[in-house]
């Protein structure tokens, strides 16, 4: 299968993409090929980060509308950035 490794953040929006070709049929070396250093790999697979393989339909529907910015996913992380924390009740 010609696909595409897609590389999701744990808010479910795509934040990069390789081809299958060139990395293999291993979510693992898919994490490598974004994330060099093992330490960084575990703390991203902790905090819920994830790779999967997809085909070109997939990749339309998933993977485009988010590296291209057209997502809710960022219209999402960017508003929740913008909100202060709120202070603590004393
Ligand atoms: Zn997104």
């Amino acid at each position: 299968m010609k696909g595409f490794w897609i590389r999701i953040a744990p808010d479910g929006c795509v934040h990069g993409s390789v081809h299958e070709e060139y990395v293999g049929p291993l979510a693992e070396d898919a994490h490598k090929e974004f994330t060099p250093r093992v330490a960084d790999r575990r703390k991203e697979a902790a905090a819920g980060w994830q790779h999967q393989l997809v085909n070109g339909a997939d990749w339309d529907r998933r993977a485009k509308p988010c590296l291209t910015g057209r997502c809710n996913h960022t219209a999402l992380g960017r508003r929740v950035k913008d909100v202060p924390l709120p202070e603590v009740a004393s």
